[in-house]
């Protein structure tokens, strides 16, 4: 993954923890929980600050800091991603380790959750410098991480591989091979088959879901913010299940065609010229207009906090789709439920990625590969099952889908204590 422009700092990493922090709390109420049951569970179990050097080209030896938090794994090993970016600070990764203990709990994984960074901008590394910062910090947690501790994956500017030099490291400390240490790997290093397009896929079944119980075939127009991995992949996906791609954009701006976007085409125009921007046929919009564009269903999946408290009033869409972590701001939703615009929230709608990473998980430790068509399937019905627990709970105890997500998500962690 590599996202330029991540909005994060110190005050906008405690705001996030705070939020998930209310999350959990407020679930917590639902629940009927004691206080001091919560807090239990807000708690990260451990934080480990490590330091890491590496001899740069130029003969100087530069120390980086980096970070892993182990939220809480009561329904398993942490699972969760490492980002490499300036910004990352204690507070976010455990904001983010937190987030994936309820996104791990609500989609019925045997996980718990973590999550880990490094205080890097990896652009001015050369590919020598990033790997041995890789290794280096593989290396600082090794004796935290393992197939039944911790596994960690992807994130923000790091990739497959990245990974893979991480998972060697790791092996050469514990002299033996552990492919299930780490997922996000190459395919030919123990990845899965369909783990590229598996966060879009699931955030197209869930919405899939959702229509199913609305009962509504009307909904078809979309708008997608954000023209990376899962919003690619998000409209490819869903232009073949017959949703009409009118709006995508990407950091440079938007395009817009009332008509259609031929979203294969775009992608090739992204790759050729840089940006989505003078797409053929298609009107060149803002990201603002975007996001306000008159459509059914409106995707944000670039960054965190892109719908506000100014712009909730003007959304026009009837769905949104949290593909992006945290997209909407605590202030807007209540904006947006005032309003009857239904969320289905970032722990359902983006766990598609996490899902395939637990069947990586699974194959490396069998031993045994499944077809890409397998891989599809069982994510499918994973995600359905998540959809409609949180969908029967929000039902049953008329509360929204996100409340209704991070009780799921509470409870079956309280229930396995
Ligand atoms: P990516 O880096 O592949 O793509 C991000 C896209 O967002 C790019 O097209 C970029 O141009 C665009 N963007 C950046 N700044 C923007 C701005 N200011 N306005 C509009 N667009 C902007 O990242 P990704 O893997 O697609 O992830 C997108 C979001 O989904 C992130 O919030 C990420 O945390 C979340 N997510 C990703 C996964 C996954 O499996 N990749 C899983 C769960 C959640």
């Amino acid at each position: 993954m590599n996202q330029e422009n991540l909005s994060s700092s110190k005050e906008n990493s405690s705001v996030m923890l705070l939020t998930a922090q209310n999350l959990i709390k407020k679930a917590g109420k639902i629940l009927g929980l004691s206080d001091e049951k919560i807090k239990e569970v807000i708690i990260p179990d451990r934080v480990i600050e490590v330091k890491i050097p590496v001899r740069m080209k130029n003969g100087l030896l530069r120390v980086f800091r980096g970070f892993r938090s182990q939220h809480n794994n009561v329904l398993g090993p942490y699972k969760g991603g490492i980002r490499f970016h300036p910004q990352v600070n204690r507070e976010e990764v455990i904001a983010l380790s937190t987030l994936m203990t309820l996104k791990c709990s609500v989609a019925g994984l045997p996980f718990g959750g973590g999550k880990g960074g490094v205080v890097v901008n990896p652009r001015e590394l050369n590919p020598e410098e990033l790997e041995q910062l890789s290794r280096g910090y593989a290396r600082a947690i090794s004796e935290y991480i393992g197939e039944w501790k911790d596994i960690p994956a992807p994130d923000v500017n790091t990739d497959s591989r990245i990974m893979s030099w991480m998972l060697d490291e790791y092996e050469k400390i514990i002299k033996r091979k552990s492919p299930s240490a780490f997922t996000g790997k190459p395919i030919n290093r123990g990845g899965s088959l369909g783990r590229t397009e598996a966060t879009g896929r699931g955030g197209v079944i869930s919405l899939l879901t959702l229509l199913e119980y609305l009962e509504n075939k009307k909904y078809n127009t979309v708008a997608i913010q954000g023209y990376g991995n899962v919003g690619y992949h998000f409209a490819k996906i869903a232009q073949e299940k017959g949703f009409k791609i009118v709006a995508v954009s990407d950091s440079k701006g938007g395009i817009y065609n009332a008509d259609g976007l031929d979203v294969v085409a775009v992608k090739e125009h992204k790759n050729k010229t840089g940006s989505v921007k003078g797409f053929p046929g298609a009107k060149d919009i803002s990201n603002e207009e975007l996001l306000t564009s008159e459509v059914d269903i409106l995707v944000p999946a670039a960054l965190e906090n892109v719908i506000t408290d100014k712009n909730a009033a003007d959304i026009r869409a009837k769905i949104i789709v949290e593909m992006a972590n945290g997209p909407i701001t605590e202030k807007a939703y209540s904006i947006l439920q005032r309003r009857g615009i239904i969320t289905i929230p970032d722990i359902v709608a983006n766990s598609g990625g996490v899902i395939v990473s637990y069947f990586e998980w699974a194959q490396g430790l069998s031993g045994y590969w499944w077809t890409e068509e397998e891989v599809n399937r069982k994510l499918e019905k994973q995600i359905k099952n998540s959809f409609v627990w949180v969908y029967r709970f929000s039902q049953d105890n008329d509360i929204d889908l996100k409340d209704a997500a991070v009780a799921v998500a509470l409870r079956r962690i309280v229930e396995a204590q």
